[in-house]
């Protein structure tokens, strides 16, 4: 508790209105200082005298943190929460919340960006023309994949795999999906979707879209075996999280050809991105901004703060990712 008897929360990193304004009305807001490491040592001193932290991805909230005396609720702002482990929050007794929904469509979004920007090669092409290349229209020039009609194939159907499905009806794609949980009959109708095992969406898709959490379980889901049973004509699309591809296995089968492209807006160490990736013409690299409009950046600041003023209250935040804490 402050001297202005409100609770003190960290907020780890800056975020967007109206996400301020609803925390401070809850609590009294310390910010992080920007220069200070990002190391568990130093957000649980940070933590000290706290009931809650507002955590980004890049923020390390393991046992040291989650062990901190007070500290009540952890809110990322993010619907991953791979850099928290929950299991030791659930056992300090610290509520975990995320913001899912409000960013499914901008990350589908993004995910079909990518998709169509590595099959008809935008980038290269946007270099080719800003270099003055571009001398008249040539029949063989910077030719691409066909979308229209193609076969994509998702990994994890949850809220932004449906939303890339959605979106792939409207390029009359055929859509393979891969997930342990099957969707009810009439969203796979809907969507017009089919569940299939991972080995056969690999041999028949013409794009394979990963929309898994980052959990044990799906780190590097895609490695050598996984490329390899690709068609080599194939584009790997990740805008889930980088480890769940097994990057350096990824720019070995690029280089070696068993697989023609990939779109990437996240990396196994980010913000370090392979050397191998940067200098492939086949590879579009985003830096993890696939929920990076406006609007959806806003919802998501709203969401995080009123998750954790709810909390702060002492309420049961609506977005609680460990619901056995608070009953
Ligand atoms: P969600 O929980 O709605 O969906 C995840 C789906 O993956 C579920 O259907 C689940 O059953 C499935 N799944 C889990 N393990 C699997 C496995 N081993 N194989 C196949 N499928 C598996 O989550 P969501 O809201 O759709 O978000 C998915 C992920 O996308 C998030 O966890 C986050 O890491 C990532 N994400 C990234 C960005 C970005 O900026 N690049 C933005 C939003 C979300």
């Amino acid at each position: 508790m402050s001297t202005r008897g409100k609770s003190r929360v960290v907020l780890m990193h800056p975020i967007l209105d109206p996400g301020p304004s609803i925390l401070a009305e809850a609590a009294e807001v310390l910010a992080y200082p920007p220069d200070r490491p990002l190391d568990e040592e130093s957000i649980r001193q940070a933590a000290e005298g706290c009931v809650g932290i507002v955590s980004q991805l890049m923020d390390p909230i393991r046992e040291t943190v989650l062990s901190t005396p007070g500290l009540k609720i952890v809110s990322n702002v993010a619907v991953g929460y791979d850099n928290i482990d929950v299991a030791a929050a659930t056992a300090h007794k610290v509520m975990v919340t995320n913001t899912p929904g409000v960013l499914d469509d901008a990350t589908s979004d993004f995910a079909f960006t990518l998709l169509m920007a590595t099959a008809r090669r935008i980038v290269e092409a946007d270099n080719f023309t800003r270099q003055g290349r571009f001398r008249g229209w040539a029949i063989d020039m910077i030719l691409g994949a066909d979308v229209f009609g193609a076969t994509l194939g998702i990994i994890g159907i949850g809220r932004i795999g449906r939303g890339v499905a959605h979106r792939a009806k409207g390029f009359n794609m055929r859509v393979l999906y891969y997930d342990p949980y099957p969707l009810p009959p009439e969203a796979e109708q809907q969507l017009g979707a089919t569940r299939v095992d991972l080995n056969r969406l690999l041999a028949e898709s013409d794009f394979v879209s990963v929309h898994t959490p980052l959990t044990q379980d799906t780190q590097h889901l895609l490695s050598t075996p996984q490329f390899t049973a690709m068609k080599r004509t194939a584009i790997l699309i990740n805008t889930s999280r980088g480890p769940v591809v097994d990057e350096a296995a990824l720019v070995d089968a690029l280089m070696n050809r068993l697989i023609a492209g990939a779109g990437l807006d996240v990396y196994e160490r980010e913000p370090a991105v392979h050397p191998g990736l940067l200098a492939m013409p086949n590879v579009v690299l985003a830096p993890h901004i696939a929920s990076a409009t406006v609007r959806t950046r806003s919802e998501m600041s709203a969401m995080a703060a009123r998750n954790m003023a709810t909390a702060v209250r002492g309420g049961r935040p609506p977005n609680l990712v460990n619901p056995e804490v608070k009953r």
